[in-house]
């Protein structure tokens, strides 16, 4: 339960991107996972090593979300993007969904992003 899982939708890849460049001292702290295109945006951006999954769309939600169910993920940094119908929402509303059932820590826009790095930081 060491691992730290990065998600954004299109819309939101800015700002992740940002976000993660912001904290990457804490971020490199933590092994990464982060569904594709995001993934390689922060490494991009960042030179942060991370773990890439399938795209979102293909799969990658899906593949985060088995991870959390067998117990490898400590918190979730999910921008969602509300504004926006997604192709992949069953996908995305079980990622939402398992992280609940097994109370993993999940921020889904930024404000609630920067609460989750100030507490995992204490
Ligand atoms: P992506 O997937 O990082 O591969 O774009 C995120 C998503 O849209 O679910």
């Amino acid at each position: 339960m060491n691992k730290i899982a990065l998600i954004a939708h299109d819309n939101m890849k800015d700002d992740i991107v940002a976000f993660a460049k912001k904290h990457a001292d804490f971020f490199k702290n933590y092994e990464l996972v982060a569904t594709g295109t995001t993934g390689q945006k922060i490494m991009d951006a960042t030179g942060l090593n991370i773990h890439r999954y399938q795209s979102g769309p293909i799969g990658g939600d899906q593949q985060i979300g088995a991870e959390i169910a067998t117990n490898n993920i400590l918190a979730v940094f999910f921008l969602r993007d509300p504004l926006t119908a997604q192709p992949h929402e069953p996908d995305i509303s079980a990622l939402i969904r398992l992280a609940d059932v097994h109370k993993i820590p999940i921020a889904t826009n930024i404000s609630t992003a920067e609460l989750l790095v100030k507490a995992l930081s204490l």
